[in-house]
């Protein structure tokens, strides 16, 4: 059994909870490729999309691990045919990986996270990195004030979901 915190999403970005029935509805009336995160809590533990084989016929390819946090052998992936088939690979997957995973391993993955949305962010809102001030400081989008040095600090105090 998965834990009750399992759940499937939709793009991270638009946070949609969806059910089997509104996942495998969307993929009849859809041509276009499908793609879902697997979350366990707020870290993304894997995923299962839809592709075209070479074919024409629908492959779901579902993995099972994060990066980084997961060693390359903790991290696997296969195709199936159908999304229930994907889903029991995926779930036979977790099973093995669950008992692995360590606080350190999800923190390193939600660091990466942070670390990449904070980036995004300061791009987004236009405001300078301190390399490129010649005081060597400058302003996080937060209002902070943040030197090169102290950026790590700063993303994961301040910028980190659920720290
Ligand atoms: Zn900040």
């Amino acid at each position: 059994m998965l834990p009750s915190s399992w759940d499937i999403y939709g793009p991270r970005w638009l946070r949609l909870n969806v059910g089997m029935t509104e996942l495998t509805r969307r993929l009849l009336n859809n041509e276009h490729p499908e793609s879902w995160g697997i979350f366990d809590g707020d870290v993304q533990v894997g995923g299962i999309c839809a592709v075209r084989g070479t074919g024409g016929q629908m492959i779901w390819q579902w993995s099972c691990g994060f990066y980084p946090g997961c060693d390359k052998s903790q991290q696997t992936a296969g195709n199936a045919d159908t999304y229930h088939e994907a889903k029991a690979a995926f779930q036979a997957a977790w099973e093995r990986l669950r008992p692995q995973i360590t606080p350190a391993m999800r923190d390193e993955w939600r660091k990466q996270q942070a670390w990449t949305a904070w980036k995004y962010t300061m791009w987004d809102t236009k405001c300078r990195m301190p390399t490129q001030s010649t005081t060597g400081r400058a302003r996080c989008f937060c209002g902070t004030e943040i030197t090169t040095a102290g950026i790590p600090e700063h993303v994961y105090a301040a910028h980190m979901e659920n720290a």
